[in-house]
């Protein structure tokens, strides 16, 4: 046999396997949960899970210990869009986890023909359930947009808030609670959707005093003009576990049960940033946001924890330049994003650069360094590229891109039915999976 032929066969091997995705288990009506928490860290690939485990071990090996994200690991699943690219957007990525069909890249669940895609959250309004969307980014960014509204781009952002109020499914709004960022979109020269949904009933928060105060659904906080401040710049510890918390207990009395998507959202943006401590960051208010769900389903067990990502960003690397070693230690001693500290830096005397470096990353400018940055001191893309590479480059820390890359995402289940989601799987066969608990939940 050659290799050709070999191959030949191999490939139609996998073509007929990529037909038949691992058989689940039948669901039924005793194991469908009748709350589902499906949790979404944009841009988690797998890589970020072992990054967050030698974070928290501070790299030292006699700390190693599973992390809640490793306690949950039960699959993985691969995340192509339906077009000839491989590497999907968060836009095709999240229609596929809400809807369970592919699409093109940068679609907010419409189809190939920019028609729309019936959503899990449209189903479960039909069939009498709560729904709540809770995202560090703005909550009508790309991956929660693709639960509840349409639009053939996930730029049309104010088109896709119009859509959280304007789309009813037998006559009811279909999310009951939203938090996170993008006042902009809601409160507009033209349109004040915070007023709307305030005449529908809804509850609404602008700050975290008031969003502590929210007291049932229906609810709306929007707590930042744009996406939230990232995690690593503020004092908040962990603003997502805190959102995260107010949404379960105020979607956890309604009798059908209810749906709650949580978006780690800023995982991803960390990763465009190709930014490692602030990506730690963000993965540790993920995980304390887990925390939170998981102590919910203990409670209640009737409870679904899903949780995977939309895709991996960055090409995250735990090595570089052909050395054997990742740095975890030194992660810690970075205070800011490097957005951060490239702002603080321009601001700087060039005489304070090198002691302001080592107060804010605990890292020391060479001779050499301390060169390069003053020769660019006052070019942001400039100085900001020569200090993340300073912190990569002690890290050990690599990345392939500024985008987003091809690899299978992480899929961590918990609770009623978690046994759907082991082995590998495709991100539409999550949503499926997801839809047919519903649907069974119900009857
Ligand atoms: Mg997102
Ligand atoms: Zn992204």
């Amino acid at each position: 046999m050659t290799i050709r032929t070999l191959l030949a066969c191999s490939a139609l091997l996998l073509s007929a396997c990529s037909q038949t995705p691992a058989p689940a288990p039948e669901p039924t009506e005793t194991t469908a949960p009748r709350n589902i928490i499906f949790m979404i860290g944009d841009g988690m690939g797998a890589n970020y899970l072992t990054a967050y485990r030698y974070f928290l071990a501070e790299g030292k090996q006699q700390q190693i210990k599973p992390t809640i994200y490793d306690e949950l690991w039960t699959g993985i699943s691969s995340t192509w869009p339906d077009d000839q690219t491989l590497v999907t957007d968060s836009a095709a990525s999240a229609t596929a986890l809400a809807t369970g069909v592919k699409t093109f890249n940068g679609a907010i669940s419409v189809d190939q023909q920019h028609l729309p895609i019936g959503t899990l959250m449209q189903q479960a309004k039909r069939l009498g359930k709560a729904n709540g969307i809770v995202a560090s980014s703005q909550v009508n960014h790309a991956t929660p947009a693709a639960f509840l509204a349409h639009n053939k781009s996930r730029r049309n952002m104010d088109a896709i808030a119009d859509h959280f109020f304007d789309i009813r499914v037998d006559g009811q709004l279909v999310p009951d609670v939203m938090f996170g960022g993008g006042l902009t979109h809601f409160i507009r020269d033209d349109r004040n959707l915070v007023a709307e949904f305030q005449a529908e009933g809804y509850q609404y928060a602008d700050s975290w005093q008031q969003l502590a105060q929210l007291s049932q659904a229906p609810a709306l906080a929007l707590l930042a003009d744009g996406g939230l401040p990232s995690v690593l710049n503020q004092q908040m510890e962990a603003p997502l576990q805190l959102m995260t918390e107010k949404a379960l207990e105020l979607l956890a009395g309604h009798s059908q049960g209810f749906v709650l998507m949580v978006e780690g959202s800023q995982i991803d943006w960390c990763g465009h940033a190709n930014d490692i401590a602030c990506a730690m960051a963000e993965m540790h208010d993920f995980a304390r946001a887990i925390q939170s769900a998981k102590a919910f389903v203990d409670a209640n067990p009737d409870t679904l924890l899903i949780i995977t990502a939309d895709h991996e960003t960055g090409g995250l690397a735990l090595a570089a330049d052909g050395i054997y070693e990742w740095r975890a230690d030194l992660i810690y001693g970075v205070q800011y994003t490097v957005r951060e500290i490239t702002r603080r830096m321009m601001a700087l005397e060039p005489t304070e650069l090198a002691d302001q470096w080592r107060h804010w990353t605990g890292l020391t400018l060479t001779d050499e360094q301390l060169a390069e940055v003053q020769a660019v001191h006052q070019q942001q893309p400039e100085l900001y590229a020569l200090l993340n590479g300073y912190i990569n480059q002690a890290t050990r820390t690599g990345w392939t891109t500024s985008g987003h890359t091809a690899a299978d995402v992480p899929v961590m289940a918990y609770g009623a039915g978690a046994e759907q989601f082991t082995g590998f799987m495709d991100n539409i066969d999550i949503a499926k999976r997801i839809m047919g608990f519903i649907q069974l939940s119900a009857n």
